[in-house]
């Protein structure tokens, strides 16, 4: 055995080992979570470099995600400093528009071809839309563009699809597949789907670009194989068919993009796919404790369609899992935030980055983020972006504040024709030009509506604006914030908009966990100085005035399917009620497996300590008293009414100091109208209007105008 053996089988158990280092033939690595599966496929590219069986530009790597290929190079470059770079390493799309870049002229397309985004194909459509006479709201663009995506992955082609519709419905989809792929076709661009697509027909089809592949690529790697679909199957079945190399590790188990066209098969029936297969299976856990094992394998123990595996820790029973279930949501998250911070104090804030808190939705930030904040703990949120800077948040917040201030400009221009109200930037310019000339908003225009020479529809659309506008302004006092939300969501055409998509689930779930907010705030006692809704606004701003960089050390916010394959020392599971987790719709159609294969892969991200958390009270989304998640009962967390573990805190939380991770920055109080201030993340600015403690204040480019609570502490007088 040579050197370079010894260094890269080093610290691997022998079943590691045999995985490493049986490079030929056909390898399928199956074990559960944290077993090694990826940390045998860096030791193995490495261990191939090493032994010179091959070049490493003719080693290819397969990930799931940029952030799992990012992670895989840095951990080979460690272990071969000097050979990493031109290793490949990669998704398949990433994979798929390499290969496209160099070959595509192949298909008669240019090789600097344009690939779509998701805003681009809705204008495609739209176009389409108009030909065909078909309404978006028979068919809203989100629906067309999944049930296309599902064609070309299913290698339905426009023909085929159009011969076998029978339902009025499918017979229009079909037209617009057609319509669609002749567009792309005629424009000679790609969107995303065709990266697979595209690809897949050029293997197939020429033999001298397959056959280039097939010959550069010696030795070919999947991770996270048991979320593979099947045009992905079939490209790494072609491009291994000539030296026949093939290692692809998964977990059937962690299968869980079912729903996105991911077929778990394919990893369980491999060996019907090739002669030879060689399967390894790893059964050491070498991430979390034996408490946070057993716990998630009792639970997958559940599930019928499944090989069972019995994972054992390498490590010991470490602390017991904790359950916490608080009287209500906001309780819920102070909990996390008050376990966080004696963490923190305990292990001090070198820890921040080891500390996860994962979720069902992502719509289950809201209370999280808020508690964060007021608790002084710098958070990121992964791959997503902040729940009150997403956009159907930051619109309804902007009628909001029409509502409570009609001359509140940057709020008009955001909303009035949001939804479409066929508002142009014609009609917006007219509407600026007027407020300049009469020295008023943009809304006190809309008195002289008649002297503004709009088109009848126009001047239509913003007089039932206007009115709704107005009239809730006037109920303000009365109203409640729920009530007020409520209408202006309906009476604004948002509601609709919003509903009209299935697609646009997790939209309605965010708007929907903001009304649950509001209705919360409803039931507390007000301050008889400021309205309701001022107060609320002022409270918003100060959430939304946060510095947002993404950067900075913090704890990791993120939905259990981002968590894929990611490990943290310390999880809180947040949510873990039925109708959450599993989700309402699954328990619906009873259809649950892959939710708890989803839960399965949120506990078993957890390295040290595990903590899950549910809340009592009413959920205001699933209309139903909440219940902590059968998935506890299931994992032997919980029974009945019987909590199982004695670490539970049931009492009431105290509110908790806050430390000194921040120190307190003098706060200043005397501001004013034409101000110069300076603030820590936009720089300087001028307070162009004040209202209370909410100053709308002109910063230099490329920040502008923005309204924010001007006590805050990243704001000063200059
Ligand atoms: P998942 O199914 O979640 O993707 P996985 O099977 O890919 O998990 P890895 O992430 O490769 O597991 O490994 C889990 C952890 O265990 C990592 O921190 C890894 O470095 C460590 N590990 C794996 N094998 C060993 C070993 N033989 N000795 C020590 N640590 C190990
Ligand atoms: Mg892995």
């Amino acid at each position: 055995m040579s050197d370079a053996k010894h260094r890269l089988l080093d610290g691997l158990n022998a079943n590691q080992q045999q995985a490493v280092s049986t490079t030929e033939g056909y390898v399928r690595v199956i074990a559960g979570a944290g077993s090694g599966k990826t940390r045998v496929l860096t030791h193995r590219v490495a261990y191939i470099v090493e032994e010179h069986k091959a070049w490493p530009s003719e080693i290819l790597a397969i990930t799931f995600t940029n952030k799992a290929a990012a992670e895989m190079r840095e951990r080979i470059d460690h272990l071969l400093p000097d050979d990493s770079r031109s290793i490949w390493i990669m998704t398949y799309h990433a994979l798929c528009a390499r290969i496209l870049r160099m070959n595509i002229d192949a298909l008669g397309y240019p090789r600097d071809f344009i690939i779509l985004d998701s805003d681009d194909q809705k204008q495609v459509l739209k176009n389409i839309y108009a030909e065909l006479h078909i309404d978006i709201k028979e068919i809203p663009y989100n629906f067309a563009l999944s049930h296309i995506s599902n064609s070309k992955m299913d290698l339905i082609n426009p023909k085929d699809a159009e011969a076998s519709a029978t339902f009025p419905l499918e017979v229009k989809l079909a037209s617009i597949y057609k319509a669609y792929v002749k567009y792309l076709t005629a424009q000679k661009v790609l969107d995303f789907d065709d990266l697979l697509l595209f690809t897949y027909k050029l293997l197939k089809e020429n033999a001298e670009v397959l056959a280039q592949y097939q010959r550069k690529f010696k030795y070919i790697h999947v991770d996270e194989f048991q979320d593979t679909n099947g045009i992905q199957f079939e490209i790494v079945k072609m491009l291994s068919g000539m030296h026949e190399n093939l290692c692809i590790v998964g977990d059937p188990d962690q299968a869980i993009y079912g729903w996105r066209g991911a077929d778990p098969k394919i990893i369980l029936d491999f060996e019907q796919y090739f002669k030879g297969v060689q399967t390894i299976i790893l059964d050491r856990n070498y991430r979390s404790t034996q408490s946070i094992l057993n716990a998630a394998n009792k639970l997958i123990e559940h599930n019928r369609d499944r090989v069972k595996k019995d994972l054992q820790a390498h490590h010991g029973m470490g602390e017991a899992v904790s359950f916490f279930e608080a009287a209500d949501d906001t309780q819920e998250a102070q909990y996390v935030a008050h376990t966080i911070d004696q963490l923190l104090a305990e292990h001090g804030n070198g820890i921040l980055n080891d500390i996860a808190v994962l979720y069902r939705s992502n719509y289950l930030s809201r209370i999280l983020e808020t508690t964060l904040i007021d608790a002084h703990i710098p958070y990121r949120i992964y791959g997503d972006i902040r729940f009150y800077e997403r956009k159907e948040i930051k619109d309804m917040i902007s009628y909001l504040r029409l509502i409570h201030n009609p001359n509140d400009d940057l709020a008009f221009n955001r909303v009035v024709n949001e939804p479409k109200r066929g508002i142009g930037p014609k009609a917006m310019s007219v509407l600026a030009d007027y407020a300049e000339a009469n020295n008023c908003s943009r809304f006190e225009c809309l008195a002289n509506i008649d002297a503004l020479g709009f088109t009848p529809k126009v001047r239509k659309a913003l007089s039932e604006f206007a009115e709704v506008i107005i009239e809730l302004h006037e109920l303000q006092a009365t109203k409640s914030l729920a009530d007020i939300f409520a209408e202006v969501y309906q009476r604004s055409g948002y509601k609709d908009m919003l509903t009209a998509d299935p697609q646009n689930q997790s939209r309605v779930e965010n708007i929907n966990a903001l009304e649950t907010s509001l209705k919360e705030l409803d039931t507390q006692e007000s301050d008889d100085d400021t309205s309701k809704l001022a107060a609320y606004l002022q409270d918003i701003a100060l959430y939304t005035s946060q510095d947002d960089d993404q950067n900075d050390d913090g704890v990791t916010l993120m939905t259990v399917h981002s968590a894929k394959g990611l490990e943290f020392d310390y999880v809180f599971i947040y949510g873990m009620n039925d109708a959450v987790f599993p989700s309402k719709r699954s328990l619906e159609e009873g259809n649950i497996e892959e939710e708890r294969r989803l839960a399965y892969v949120a506990m078993t991200r957890a390295k040290k300590q595990l903590y899950i958390t549910a809340s009592a009270g009413y959920n205001f989304i699933s209309k139903m008293t909440k219940v902590p998640s059968l998935f506890l009962n299931e994992a032997g967390l919980w029974e009945g009414n019987q909590y199982k573990n004695e670490r539970i805190i049931q009492k009431p939380l105290e509110t908790f100091k806050k430390n000194d991770r921040i120190q307190n920055i003098e706060v200043s109080t005397d501001f004013k109208t034409g101000q110069k201030v300076t603030h820590n993340k936009y720089g300087d600015g001028i307070i162009v209007s004040l209202d209370g403690d909410l100053g709308t204040i002109a910063f230099a480019k490329p920040h502008g105008i923005k309204t924010i609570v001007v006590s805050h502490q990243f704001l000063k007088i200059k």
